[in-house]
């Protein structure tokens, strides 16, 4: 067989495999790009557990007419520019792949008004060459990205969709994780023009502690204690308990390292030694935790969904976390009003 070069259309494809797993994922992305646009109001809009339409709209900057073919293009992105960019990255995207691989899977029209722009534009792609093509809309300051029909053209990726109920838990799970990370910024998700999430802004401690309620169950919410550490250019915050499991919730166990949700082995390593004293009578770690450190002591371009960061010193983290949470939990120990303090 003679060598080609792909079609953009197959090419995007191809990339799509790894970006765009089931609708939850596009879901990601497309909150991912609302809040890197500085967005601090989302709405979701799922039918038929994302297969039938994804549709998310946000306030943020927008993206003016001239870049709108730009945006769906592959390997383009505003968000890095050189090498030396991708050795701290302060934005949860970088790739400049994913609304160019959703769009090759899907019928995708984005809908956008920056506030300088007097007019909205939408813009979608056509053929094998992907060539976009763009007309004058209504929409106020912000984007829509609005996907129907997922994987229409991709039956091996569609063959694997589970039921609507479980792709929206999913998805629903999804938007829980981004929700618990970014208290300043307002969520709502509807399915099948159900109200089914509503996260008003929640700036003030009496505030956060209703969102997290709403997340993570108002048991969690009482008996979790809040930290909030600092050393070594490490900073820790959020809630943690070692709570007697419960049978009919999944465990509340949620570590986000600069922002971005992970499971990593060795930080769930180092959360499970911290709390290894405590875990008697069937309790189980339970936290919502946000460690921040230097972005250039982090690599996060391991995996195309970024579900993984890579640490540069790694023990040197590790060590540091369980020595934090584990003073945390000593210290609520001997005196149980210590750690509220904070
Ligand atoms: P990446 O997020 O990796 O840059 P994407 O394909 O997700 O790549 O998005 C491409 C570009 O489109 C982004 O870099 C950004 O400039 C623009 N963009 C996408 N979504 C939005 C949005 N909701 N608001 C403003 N700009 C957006
Ligand atoms: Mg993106």
């Amino acid at each position: 067989m003679s060598i080609r070069q792909l079609p953009v259309e197959l090419a995007n494809q191809i990339a799509a495999g790894e970006v765009v797993e089931r609708p939850a994922s596009v879901v990601k992305e497309l909150i991912e790009n609302s809040l890197d646009a500085g967005a601090t109001e989302i709405v979701i809009d799922i039918e038929a557990g994302g297969r039938k339409r994804i549709r998310v709209r946000d306030n943020g900057s927008g993206i003016a007419k001239d870049e709108l073919a730009l945006a769906l293009a592959r390997h383009a992105t505003s968000k890095i520019s050189t090498l030396d960019d991708l050795e701290a990255i302060y934005s949860l995207g970088f790739r400049g792949e994913a609304l160019a691989s959703m769009s090759s899977v899907s019928r995708l029209v984005l809908t956008s008004k920056p506030a300088a722009q007097q007019q909205a534009w939408q813009a979608w792609t056509n053929g094998r060459d992907m060539q976009a093509q763009i007309e004058p809309a209504a929409h106020p300051d912000g984007t829509t990205i609005d996907i129907s029909d997922l994987f229409f053209n991709t039956p091996a990726r569609r063959k694997f969709l589970r039921t609507d109920k479980t792709e929206f838990g999913h998805i629903d799970e999804m938007v829980k994780r981004i929700a618990l990370s970014r208290f300043d910024v307002s969520f709502q998700l509807r399915h099948n023009q159900q109200l089914v999430r509503q996260l008003p802004i929640a700036n003030t401690p009496k505030q956060r502690q209703q969102r997290l309620a709403k997340l993570c169950g108002s048991l969690f919410a009482e008996q979790a204690q809040r930290i909030s550490v600092e050393s070594q250019g490490y900073h820790l915050e959020g809630w943690f308990a070692p709570s007697a499991g419960c049978r009919h919730q999944p465990d509340v166990q949620y570590f986000f390292v600069n922002g971005r949700m992970m499971r990593d082995k060795l930080l769930a390593h180092a959360l499970r030694q911290a709390y290894e004293p405590w875990l008697i009578d069937e309790k189980v770690p339970t936290y919502v935790l946000f460690l921040r450190l230097p972005a250039e002591q982090v690599d996060v371009n391991v995996h195309p969904a970024k579900h993984e960061v890579r640490f540069h010193q790694a023990r040197q983290v590790h060590d540091w976390l369980l020595q934090q949470v584990r003073h945390g939990l000593q210290a609520v120990e001997q005196d149980p009003s210590a750690a509220l303090v904070t």
